[in-house]
């Protein structure tokens, strides 16, 4: 099974053939489907795609939090281990241990009712044998890096009494608290204001370096991702669409999705300032409906009769490139964008909204 990134010889984690199933309205739906990928030691993956299409759901398999009602098959392996073959002792040992993750919604990770000492270094006691003052020096010094001012005093503060943007540094700060070598960042910004979106982001970049982290920023905005991570992966209807060096999908996406996202994002160099941005045409589709065919063709101004009925399978582009696309002429986002504000056209397939024009 070809995966979405080139093998490395040790990677931090690693998905293989990982299908996510969740329990909707009596049945077993996969909303996560054959998706395989390597996260190395020290590099910053974005994992790029609408709501729905599985990033999150990807990552709480591969770190055993699913809850009631999902499932995962395949395989999550860190240090050779699988982790989805692991007991939820050696799970939780890991978690906040060697992989911490933080999300949208820092409250997530941190409990109201508790101040800021106590669920800082509760973790970090027990795993790392810390003692009190020394569990609250460390905590306090890593609240500090993270950008939160009058640290000392703030361990003895609640949750509720610090602003959105603090309370996103203090999650960060717990995660790091235990000196993790992978941290996956769920949407961290999304919930913030732009400046403080642009702090945060700024602040990852500084201790992702600071403390060699392997990152994983699942995001839905392509804007994040540029100046902070070296490769992307990007998914669509549960599976791995595109995936490679961030700089090179940016400058020629290998798949009409991808090219789609990047033709939708606001740029600094925008030819027509002020010009609204084109928007993909039509939505993700459901969860478990497609059984064959590209899930994205009926959205794809590219698609021909095949894709209907024949799923591309994830295939390498030449180096690090992988896309899962039928398609192999130029692909870009002003191609994108031409034909997606094309007037449709007749189609034999009935697929895409515009041209389908022929490979
Ligand atoms: Fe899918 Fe076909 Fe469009 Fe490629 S050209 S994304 S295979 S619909």
């Amino acid at each position: 099974m070809p995966e979405s990134s080139a093998p490395s010889a040790e990677p931090a984690l690693a998905a293989r053939n990982l299908t996510v199933w969740r329990r909707r309205d009596g049945r077993d739906v996969a909303v996560v489907s054959d998706l395989s990928f390597d996260l190395r030691s020290g590099e910053a993956l974005a994992v790029v795609g609408e709501s729905g299409s599985g990033k999150t759901q990807a990552f709480l398999a591969v770190m055993g939090l699913l809850g009631a009602g999902g499932r995962a098959e395949g395989r999550a392996l860190h240090r050779g281990r699988d982790l989805l073959a692991m007991s939820r002792d050696e799970l939780d040992r890991l978690r906040g241990g060697d992989i911490a993750m933080i999300f949208q919604d820092p409250m997530t990770a941190l409990n109201p009712s508790m101040r800021l000492e106590t669920q800082l270094t509760e973790g970090p006691r027990r795993r790392k044998k810390w003692s009190r003052a020394e569990a609250r020096g460390r905590a306090a010094e890593m609240l500090e890096l993270a950008g939160v001012p009058d640290a000392g005093r703030r361990l003895s503060a609640y949750p509720h009494e610090l602003s959105g943007g603090l309370r996103q540094r203090a999650a960060i700060a717990m995660a790091l608290l235990c000196e993790p070598k992978i941290l996956i960042a769920d949407e961290p910004t999304t919930a913030l204001d732009a400046t403080v979106q642009a702090q945060i982001l700024a602040l990852l970049a500084e201790l992702r370096e600071k403390f060699s982290l392997a990152l994983a920023l699942i995001t839905h905005d392509l804007a994040v991702v540029a100046g902070l991570c070296d490769r992307m992966m990007v998914m669509y209807g549960g599976r791995a669409v595109e995936s490679g060096p961030v700089d090179e999908v940016f400058s020629a996406p290998r798949h009409p999705y991808a090219a789609g996202l990047l033709a939708a994002t606001p740029r600094m160099e925008s030819a027509r300032p002020g010009a609204p941005l084109p928007v993909i045409p039509g939505h993700p589709p459901e969860p478990g409906a497609l059984e064959s065919g590209c899930a994205f063709a009926p959205r794809c101004p590219f698609a021909m009769p095949r894709c209907g009925s024949e799923r591309p399978p994830l295939s390498p582009r030449g180096g690090e490139r992988f896309a899962a696309c039928h398609y192999d002429g130029e692909i870009s986002p002003a191609v994108f964008r031409a034909l997606a504000e094309a007037p449709p056209a007749p189609s034999a397939s009935g697929l895409g909204p515009g041209a389908t024009p022929a490979p």
